[in-house]
């Protein structure tokens, strides 16, 4: 990571304000990766080792956070949450407009919930988080297709290798898991928006749709009719948005 930011900031033809990151798992305000499970990463200083090799001010958060940041600046909503179903599981929460990290900077951290008390092995060592049931390899192995198809999943491609109706019944089901989770969250903090991304290209329409389903019958009328649930596009960018919007904010203390 420290090398590849060194490499960008060497071919930036333009001032560079600082380096914002995104990464998985659980990330403290002073930017280091206290657990990443899919990554084998802990207690990592990886923003004091980027200022340490760069020189320049560093900002290292939550990828699902940085992600939700940059939804919300696009929308029109000061309390909405994004879910990013991918290697893991992660949401980030935006109230009053700005992201809400908790007391540890874990907020968000939904992927390891257990929904099946007697379920799979998770990376974390319990047993049925969201993630073993939610995440995109839980999906392929779902479909038994393998796991690490390249390039990524694509939702055509799955409905034509394993059969439309097999496949959507497996991203339908991911969908009214999500939402079991999401509901007491969504009617315990008034949030007006909840976005659903998979990293499997066209995928989010389908879960976003049946975890609506669920998510407006579980809730007061008077919410579920407000309540917005959509599927976002490429989370990947939505990520780097959110981390350089964080440098911006950071440094110059401007919403941009
Ligand atoms: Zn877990």
């Amino acid at each position: 990571v420290v090398e590849m930011a060194e490499r960008l900031v060497g071919e930036a033809d333009a001032p560079v304000l600082g380096v914002g990151v995104g990464s998985p798992g659980l990330v403290s305000a002073d930017g280091t990766v206290r657990q990443a499970s899919n990554l084998g990463w802990e207690e990592l200083a990886l923003r004091e080792r980027l200022e340490t090799t760069l020189g320049l001010p560093g900002v290292v958060a939550n990828d699902a956070s940085a992600a939700a940041l940059a939804d919300m600046e696009r929308g029109e909503t000061n309390a909405s949450i994004l879910v990013v179903l991918g290697e893991g599981v992660g949401a980030g929460l935006v109230m009053g407009g700005e992201l809400f990290g908790g007391e540890h900077s874990a907020a968000g951290e939904l992927g390891h919930v257990v929904v099946e008390p007697n379920g799979a092995i998770c990376s974390c060592g319990n047993r049925g988080c969201l993630e073993t049931v939610a995440s995109v390899p839980a999906i392929l192995r779902a479909l038994n297709a393998p796991t690490d198809l390249d390039p990524g999943p694509d939702l055509e491609d799955l409905r034509r290798r394993f059969g439309p109706d097999r496949v959507d019944v497996v991203l339908s089901s991911v969908g009214m898991r999500v939402a079991d989770v999401l509901a007491p969250i969504v009617a315990m903090l008034d949030l007006a928006r909840v976005r659903i991304a998979v990293e499997i290209q066209g995928a989010a329409e389908v879960v976003a749709a049946s975890a609506e389903v669920v998510l407006r019958s579980r809730l007061l009328p008077a919410v579920s009719r407000v309540l917005r649930v959509e599927a976002t596009g490429k989370v990947d960018d939505l990520v780097l948005a959110g981390a350089a919007g964080l440098v911006a904010r950071r440094r110059l203390g401007v919403v941009p």
